[in-house]
């Protein structure tokens, strides 16, 4: 039998992230919103929102 452990490495998704914001400029800028985000601008995406998240998401926790 097979034991699944929940991992939290990789729940979080920016689009399912409360921190997740949409700008709507012409295109749409996808930016996190996290205070604790260590990337001056946020941005996230223009156009496109990528899978997954960021490498200096602020919920990764190591
Ligand atoms: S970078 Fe992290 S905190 Fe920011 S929106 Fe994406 S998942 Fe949420």
């Amino acid at each position: 039998m097979i034991h699944m452990e929940k991992r939290d490495d990789g729940v979080y998704n920016c689009a399912e992230c409360d921190f997740m914001r949409t700008y709507d400029y012409g295109k749409k800028i996808y930016c996190c919103d996290h205070a604790n985000r260590t990337d001056d601008m946020g941005k996230l995406g223009v156009g496109d929102l990528p899978d997954g998240r960021p490498e200096w998401c602020p919920l990764r926790e190591k």
